[in-house]
């Protein structure tokens, strides 16, 4: 039995052991309700054990992580705790195979950061960071060493990883940066970074952090694995970046490095260019996918309840007027096609059918469906959504981050744009 999901809870939540599975839960009714959490029945593509993942991470997010968002938004603060709960419950790297992690299909790793991203954007990017952009990357690129080494403590949430692509200079054109890796002068086996990485969720407390830098000698992009225990002071330094107006629950900082020095045996061996950087971004941009529908689901529910309470006019709750249930249908029509297109994508990504451009298509619509309605539904609270309190206020100034962040939904636009015309348009 894996250890997935078996800290906090009780066996009985599981069904069966949690191993990639073939079969497909069906349900038979005779005559079948209209479910408007989930219109299209999307949980009967799933498998038993991908529903449990899903109920069971559910549960640790409503139980544990719901209740510290509102305080932690306001104090812009992230505990780091939250990563080892996350761990000792086998959400962390959940779709790797061996090292300690799950080994769980690509939808039951979605699922999880839906349920992560319905309490709040920022706790799920913490955990995307940690899963996919670190671990993801030294698993798929990184030496056996470095595996063994590193991807255990990973996923129990006691070494934490940074992913530094973007630079103050160059964001959506990562293949512009100025980092450079230079061989030490004297030690062999030994480079030296220098230069400056911004935006990046966990610097702060990162234990390692997964930099990309040009070799001064090639000058294509490699992919390094800086432990901070190894920099002398001087070499490392990672400030946070304070006063953000999105995902505030979440850390964020700078990682800046003078001749920081890393040990040849951290580099990744084989991968070279943008091809390394992308390959991480391609699963963690997959997990917003789904996870973006987790925070618009959160909006739907939040707005729903609200506009059946509120009374304007002559006593009538404003859930019987005809615009506000066009805002709701809308929504509702927007999440539902996300999540099967991303159960879609998901399926084919884990029969090895899936291209990037599949999953810049989802990114992009869901995040952009997501803001889109967020923002709408916003609207039903009137004043009150001004309130941090009723919680939509920080969705949306969330959403608005990840419709911009793992490339920026008019990137995604280009991205597909070339698959379709076979046209480069970046530049
Ligand atoms: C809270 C937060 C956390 C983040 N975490 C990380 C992290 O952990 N690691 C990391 O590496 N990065 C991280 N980022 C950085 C993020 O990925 C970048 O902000 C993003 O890639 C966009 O880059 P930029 O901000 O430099 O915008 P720019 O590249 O300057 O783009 C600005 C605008 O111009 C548009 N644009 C740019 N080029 C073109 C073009 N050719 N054609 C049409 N439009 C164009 C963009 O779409 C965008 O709308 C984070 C960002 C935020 C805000």
């Amino acid at each position: 039995m894996s250890r997935l999901l078996l800290g906090h809870f009780p066996r009985s939540l599981l069904h069966a052991p949690l191993r990639r599975t073939t079969s497909i839960r069906t349900y038979a009714s005779a005559t079948p309700q209209f479910d408007w959490q989930d219109p299209l029945l999307s949980k009967t593509l799933l498998t038993s054990e991908e529903i449990a993942i899903g109920e069971t991470a559910e549960r640790y997010c409503q139980e544990r992580l719901l209740p510290r968002v509102l305080q932690a938004y306001r104090d812009e603060n992230y505990d780091p705790l939250i990563l080892r709960e996350m761990g000792e419950l086998g959400l962390l790297g959940a779709t790797i195979e061996g090292y300690g992690c799950a080994g769980v299909s690509t939808v039951a790793g979605g699922l999880i950061t839906r349920a992560v991203e319905r309490v709040d954007s920022g706790y799920r990017s913490g955990m995307s960071v940690q899963s996919s952009l670190v671990m993801g990357g030294i698993h798929e690129f990184g030496p056996e060493e470095l595996k063994e080494r590193l991807l255990p403590g990973m996923a129990r949430g006691e070494i934490l990883g940074a992913f530094g692509l973007t630079e103050p200079n160059h964001g959506s054109d990562p293949g512009s940066m100025e980092t450079v890796a230079r061989a030490h002068p004297s030690k062999k086996g030994v480079y030296l970074l220098s230069g400056t990485k911004t935006w990046i969720t966990n610097s702060p407390i990162a234990d390692v952090l997964l930099v990309w830098a040009k070799l001064e000698t090639t000058g294509k992009i490699r992919g390094f694995v800086v432990e901070r225990k190894d920099c002398p002071t001087g070499t490392l330094e990672t400030p946070a970046i304070k006063n953000k107006n999105g995902l505030r629950a979440s850390i964020t900082g700078m990682i800046q490095m003078e001749d920081c020095p890393v040990r040849e045996e951290n580099m990744f061996p084989d991968v070279e260019g943008l091809k390394g950087p992308f390959a991480c971004l391609n699963s963690a941009r997959y997990g917003i996918a789904l996870g973006t529908m987790g925070a618009l689901e959160d909006c739907i529910s939040r707005a729903r309840n609200y506009a059946l309470e509120r009374k304007q006019f002559k006593g009538n709750p404003l859930a019987k007027y005809q615009l506000v249930q066009k805002k709701l249908a809308d929504a509702i029509t927007d999440s539902i096609y996300g999540t099967l297109a991303a159960i879609q994508v998901g399926r084919l990504k884990d029969e090895g059918k899936a291209t990037p451009e599949m999953i810049s298509l989802i990114k992009r619509q869901n995040c952009d469906r997501a803001l889109h309605n967020a923002r709408v539904l916003q609207e039903i609270f009137g004043g009150n959504a001004v309130s941090d309190e009723y919680g939509i206020g920080r969705h949306v100034a969330n959403l608005y981050v990840t419709q911009t962040y793992e490339g920026q939904s008019d990137i995604h636009s280009l991205i597909l744009g070339r698959a379709i015309t076979g046209v480069q348009a970046f530049a």
